[in-house]
């Protein structure tokens, strides 16, 4: 089975249980970064078709809403058990349409699969409270009911689990919700898509809407219906879109960019340092937001340190995910290799060492070689810049407080990973950092029971565990005279 013999292969919109095109025929192409290949094409949708999704959503949510806790958690549940039965198709279309190795791929859908039974299983636990009244013949309830009808912006470099993140705990609540998923890899969500309508989820509860970001943004975000917007992507088109949604006073989550310290201490595991720098920085080819942008090592190690990352660098392997053995896919267009051109260039001039890697790889295309610059100084621009491709700068630092303040200095707020024995400095250090999610000794952070988000410019809410249901939950509260 290769791509096009796909039988999770979609290229229409899904409206209120239809599949259907654009109203002017209008489509987007879709690529595979690592071969340029045409996948397939997607409806260029617009203002029109967003309006009926979410004229569909609202329509289905009154039903939704009642359909008790359990039932709503067994729909997500049977939609789970079919992402599971289908998990090589859908890990096949996404390496297709993204790029990651195959294993990548794969381990992406188990974590869509782990979101949605974690949401299936939170739908019972949604509980309120009696709370104590002022007087003996009144009663207080603090109740909590589904928001309502929900819109979801989702980025090309999950393109199945940021779905899942959004949607699941959407559903387990009560509420609708429409997605609009990135252009570049649309496929991931219509295949999700085709299984919901196998799940038995009804007409309306669930819509995808493929086509221009900034229309289906503004339709979204101007809709009276539309009670929250829940956006994965850049902090620039977030800050936007939070901008978009102050005229109707709507809820919004925002999960947005980082820049992710990995800070190695001279009583660190070097070898579990090396092996969790390498993933937290080219997992994904290096286009996570979790991304380890700056690697800050202390001066006892920083040699030792920066040896073993090279050799394990040089084992990474570049190709097409699709292939076994690859490591390394492509990066996802033109615009992202010619960034990480010039944040490299940047860095050489500015007396960056290049150590490993620093060009395009010989494969051409969208394919670039995995890189390690030393000596980085915070001048250089991705000090302050998300990265979003195979490159690793080596930072060094003497003290503890010099690599809080070099981790601290950023608008960011989401990562942050440290290596350290001393269980005092643990706890100092975790205490300074100021970022949303920690990793200690470890880059393991994202999993279904995790609550995961960002401070400062990173965004707003929490995705996953029970914090990530809370976002579509509101509180009515009930005063009762007896
Ligand atoms: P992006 O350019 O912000 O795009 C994200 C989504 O927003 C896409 O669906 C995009 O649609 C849409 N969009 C773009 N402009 C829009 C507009 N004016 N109105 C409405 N929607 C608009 O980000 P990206 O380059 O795809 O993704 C990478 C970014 O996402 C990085 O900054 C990364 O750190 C962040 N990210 C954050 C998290 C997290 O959980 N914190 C997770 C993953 C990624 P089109 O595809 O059609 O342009």
């Amino acid at each position: 089975m290769g791509a096009f013999d796909n039988p999770l292969l979609r290229s229409r919109c899904f409206i209120d249980g239809t599949w259907v095109d654009s109203d002017n025929g209008a489509v987007l192409t879709v690529t595979n970064p690592a071969t340029d290949e045409t996948l397939t094409t997607v409806p260029r949708a617009g203002a029109a078709e967003t309006e009926a999704a979410i004229e569909a959503a609202a329509a289905a949510f009154g039903s939704w809403k009642r359909t008790p806790a359990k039932d709503r958690g067994a729909a997500l549940a049977r939609w789970a058990n079919l992402a599971e039965q289908n998990l090589e198709e859908l890990a096949k279309i996404l390496t297709a349409e993204q790029g990651k190795p195959l294993a990548e791929a794969r381990g992406e859908v188990r974590s869509t699969i782990a979101y949605f039974r974690w949401f299936a299983e939170e739908a019972r636990r949604i509980d309120g409270q009696i709370l104590q009244a002022p007087s003996a013949d009144r009663q207080y309830l603090a109740m909590r009911e589904p928001v309502g009808v929900c819109a979801a912006i989702t980025p090309w470099n999950f393109p199945s689990s940021m779905i899942a993140r959004k949607v699941a705990p959407a559903l387990a609540a009560g509420c609708t919700i429409v997605l609009k998923p990135a252009n570049q890899t649309p496929l991931s969500a219509l295949a999700l898509a085709a299984l919901s309508e196998r799940a038995g989820i009804p007409a309306g509860v669930f819509s995808v809407v493929t086509g221009d970001a900034r229309t289906i943004g503004q339709v979204m975000c101007g809709s009276v219906t539309v009670r929250k917007l829940s956006f994965t992507g850049s902090t620039q088109v977030g800050r936007l879109l939070m901008q978009q949604c102050a005229g109707t006073i709507k809820k919004v989550s925002l999960e947005l960019g980082g820049n992710a310290p990995f800070i190695v201490f001279d009583d660190a595991d070097l070898q579990a340092a090396v092996q969790s720098a390498l993933a937290a920085k080219f997992r994904n080819t290096g286009q996570m937001c979790t991304c380890a942008n700056r690697i800050l090592v202390q001066d006892g190690v920083y040699e030792a340190f920066t040896e073993k990352l090279l050799s394990a660098v040089r084992e990474l392997n570049v190709g097409n995910g699709a292939e076994a053995h690859v490591t390394q896919g492509p990066l996802i267009d033109e615009h992202a290799v010619g960034k990480v051109e010039e944040l490299v260039t940047d860095a050489v001039t500015k007396g960056g060492q290049l150590l490993c890697g620093g060009r395009k790889h010989v494969l051409g295309g969208r394919f670039y070689e995995p890189t390690v610059i030393g000596d980085a100084v915070p001048a250089m621009r991705f000090s302050r810049e998300e990265i979003f491709g195979p490159v690793a700068p080596l930072y060094r630092f003497s003290t503890e407080d010099e690599a809080i303040a070099l981790a601290n200095d950023t608008e960011y707020g989401l990562a942050a990973y440290f290596f350290s024995k001393d269980l005092g400095r643990v706890f100092r250090v975790l205490q300074a950092l100021e970022y949303g999610m920690v990793g200690v000794n470890t880059h393991l952070i994202a999993d279904e029971a995790a609550p995961f988000g960002g401070v400062k410019q990173s965004g707003l809410g929490r995705e996953g565990a029970r914090e990530g249901i809370n976002e579509y939950l509101e509180t009515k509260f009930a005063s009762v005279q007896l």
